[in-house]
This record gives structure tokens, sequence and C-alpha cells, in this order.
């Protein structure tokens, strides 16, 4: 059977991750998070000083963006590519609230999202991968068989990432993790480079009232219908 390209993008928090990962191991496809990349180069920023509280210094940026190595490995256990920066394991780090206040100023910069892009671009080369972002659909991979666009209500937003930070130990109140993801959602869609935005042709997913597992299910039939034509097509033409 062939293999397809799955772009999924979306606003922040609303399970973009839960579903790729379920769909790439259903399918036994390769999923990238491509915001674990820009979150890592976040990490390297915080950590040298090129940012603080959201200001960018992007002389010193420019000079250290070729130190910058991103890259995912797969773990056997997880299942899963987690993301690595310049040797070292940040999968952890990444998802903490101090990394997603600073994540999106750093990747408006043209030059960071032109070095990422090549780098996803390089691994969903060969199809067969589920990609999960804010332009996948719309700039790194335009062709892809599937796009999505997910959304769903803040507040189930919010709730939902209060308690992925506090499974992780890490507590805040409503208020400050909604006011996070809206002016992240912000800073997002109204960026000059690539901002998010949904494609034409995608298909838009609110998953405020339905399940992990009914979305799923959803997703999969889409792709299997996808995959039922394309090879329908594929031996039509070798016939003719
Ligand atoms: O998906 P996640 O919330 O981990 O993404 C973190 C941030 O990375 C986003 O808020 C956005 O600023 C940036 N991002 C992006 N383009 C992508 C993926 C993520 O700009 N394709």
């Amino acid at each position: 059977m062939s293999k397809i390209t799955v772009a999924i993008d979306g606003y922040s928090s609303c399970g973009k991750s839960t579903l790729a990962k379920a769909l790439a191991q259903k399918l036994n496809y390769n999923y990238i998070d491509t915001g674990a990349m820009y979150r890592a180069v976040a990490i390297y920023c915080l950590r040298n000083d090129i940012i603080k509280d959201s200001l960018v210094d992007y002389d010193k940026l420019m000079e250290s963006l070729n130190d910058i190595e991103v890259y995912f490995v797969y773990n056997t256990v997880t299942k899963t590519s987690e993301v690595f920066l310049n040797g070292e394991h940040v999968e952890k780090e990444i998802r903490s609230m101090q990394v997603a206040n600073n994540v999106s100023s750093i990747s408006s910069i043209k030059e960071v999202r032109e070095k990422m892009v090549i780098l996803q671009r390089e691994i969903g080369k060969g199809k067969g991968v589920i990609m999960d972002g804010r332009d996948i659909g719309t700039h790194v991979f335009p062709d892809a068989e599937l796009k999505l666009f997910m959304t769903a209500d803040n507040d189930v937003r919010t709730q939902r990432r209060l308690d992925e930070l506090s499974s992780k130990g890490e507590y805040h109140t409503f208020d400050d993790v909604k006011h996070s993801l809206e002016k992240r959602d912000y800073d997002d869609t109204t960026r000059k480079e690539n901002p998010l935005s949904q494609a034409d042709d995608a298909i838009v997913l609110d998953n405020t009232d339905i399940s992990k597992e009914e979305q799923l299910e959803f997703v999969l039939k889409l792709i299997d219908d996808l995959l039922l034509t394309k090879d329908e097509f594929n031996k039509s033409t070798v016939k003719h």
C-alpha cells in the first residue's frame, strides 16, 4: 500500500501531538513534532542569554545559528521520535511554561524558520510521515495528501495544558495558562513569516466535544479512503 504525508496544523494545546502520535503508531508512520524543534532552539537561546522576557538579541542569534543542532532520535520504548539539542535529550525541558512563553519570539525569526524547514522537508521527503505544527500544510508540505486544521474551545485547551503541566510537577493558575496560550496563538497567527493559518484544502477538526478515540477513528477513516483512492488510481495508470 502506498504511503502519504499527513500535515496537522492548529492552535496551541488542541491535541495535535496526541492525535499525530496515535496515527503514527496505528499506521507505522514517522511522527515529527515540529514545535519541539522551535522549542529546542528557544532552550538554546534561554541558556545563552539570546532571549530574555521574549526579547531576542537578533545579532547574537545570527552568530549562534550554525552552533544550534536540532534532531530527532526514535525512542523504542515511548515509540516516538524525541528531540535533541546539540547531543542533549531535551524532550522534558521543552515542555516548561518558560519555554512556551518565549518560543513564539524565536519561531517568528525568518532565519530560524528556514533552518527548521530544511530539516522538516528532509525528514518528510520519503512520505509515511505525520507532521504537526503551524505551517506544515501551508508551507512545509503544501502537497500533503491530508491536511488537518485543529482547534478547540480556549477553556478546554487551557484545562488540558494545565493538566499536562501539573502531571509534570509544574503548577500554574488557570488564568496564567490561558493567557499564555492566547498570547502564543496571537503571536503565531499574526507573525510575518509563515504564520499559523488554515490551508484552503484542510479539513477542520474541532475536538472540544469529541473524545480522542472518536477523533482517531474519524481521521483513520479519512486516511483509509485516501489510500484506497490513491491505490486505485495507481492501478489504473499502470494498466493504460
Ligand atoms: O506545537 P507547539 O506548541 O509545541 O509549538 C511551539 C511553538 O513553536 C508554537 O507556538 C510556534 O511559535 C512554533 N511553531 C511554529 N511552526 C511550527 C511549529 C511550531 O512556528 N511548524
